[in-house]
């Protein structure tokens, strides 16, 4: 069975020529955003000005990092980074879909989102989330 790691934080496809997207907010007050939401704007400390916002499907790397001891339920080596939304807030998540080794990223390169397994839970399940990857290899040629 496929759980959500954080319920009602993303939209995953269900065709193929539909992108996902994260669900996110954004400050009608003072233009503040987050993801994943939040029922208070942290600048504003108020909790009327919050509306949801959707996020993605690219964004940009901001920086990374190569995790070579693996927590429980992760199969090192992998990346992880934050990378700044389209229209958005800077946010940690999962790389995908490149070769986990210190060169394989560039800050400033262009990320997509996209919605899949990250782990199994202790029952069997499948914890799906967010993960970007890279629209383009780094000095293809
Ligand atoms: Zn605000």
């Amino acid at each position: 069975m496929e759980v959500s790691i954080k319920k009602g934080a993303f939209h995953k496809p269900e065709s193929p020529d539909e992108k996902p997207y994260l669900i996110g907010s954004r400050c009608s007050s003072c233009g503040y955003m987050c993801f994943p939401k939040k029922e208070v704007c942290v600048k504003c400390v108020r909790d009327d000005c919050m509306e949801e916002k959707k996020f993605g499907p690219y964004a940009r790397l901001d920086s990374y990092a190569v995790i070579q001891v693996a927590p429980t339920g992760f199969t090192a080596p992998y990346i992880q980074a934050y990378v700044v939304l389209e229209d958005g807030p800077k946010i940690f998540t999962l790389i995908t879909g490149c070769e986990p080794r210190d060169d394989a990223l560039e800050p400033g390169q262009k990320m997509e989102l996209v919605i899949e397994k990250i782990r199994d839970d202790e029952k069997g399940n499948s914890l799906i989330g967010w993960k970007f990857k890279p629209v383009e290899e780094k000095n293809k040629s």
